[in-house]
């Protein structure tokens, strides 16, 4: 947010609102299916640098990161999985710097993300040019394989204005704290 102070919240078009008023936006935007819309939309539009600053400064995901890498990933992300996600993984182990963020987290299964750490994987996520989530997949051999997240259901063919954008921009970084 701009100025989070004294339980108020200033949100870009909206002005200054109570923080409560704030975080039930944030509530209704991962609950209902419409905002979740337009968490995807926001997610598959490039020009946003919000996903990037989608990070919190907590150890565990929060839910509402959490839910977002969920609707995101859809899916197990090691290569070849495809089992339902049920942990939020740091990619880059906290442990050695890896921030709780949207770009270092990543949606695994229960037995994938045990055998990642017990196996010694390494995983490298980014950002392409396309604003798609990637992972590279590295064995203790060497051997690399690589993971992106499904495209987006409904993605718009309209570009997002920079309104929009600023404005999910603030939400996701409430999402996120
Ligand atoms: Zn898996």
């Amino acid at each position: 947010l701009l100025g989070a102070q004294q339980g108020a919240a200033a949100i870009a078009g909206y002005g200054s609102v109570p923080s409560a008023v704030a975080q039930k936006m944030v509530f209704d935007a991962v609950s209902d299916p419409r905002s979740r819309a337009t968490l995807r939309r926001l997610y598959a539009t490039p020009a946003s640098g919000a996903l990037v600053a989608l990070e919190s400064r907590s150890r565990l995901f929060p839910k509402g990161l959490a839910d977002f890498i969920a609707l995101r990933d859809q899916r197990c992300r090691t290569p070849y999985c495809d089992a339902p996600v049920r942990h939020r993984d740091h990619a880059r182990p906290h442990a050695r710097g890896g921030a709780t963020s949207a770009v270092n987290g990543q949606g695994l299964c229960e037995a994938c993300n045990y055998a990642k750490e017990s196996l010694g994987w390494q995983v490298n996520t980014a950002i392409d040019e396309n604003g798609t989530h990637t992972a590279e997949f590295t064995t203790p051999t060497g051997t690399h394989y690589h993971s992106a997240a499904p495209p987006m259901p409904g993605t718009p063919k309209m570009p997002m204005t920079e309104a929009e954008i600023y404005l999910n921009g603030e939400l996701l970084q409430v999402i996120a704290a």
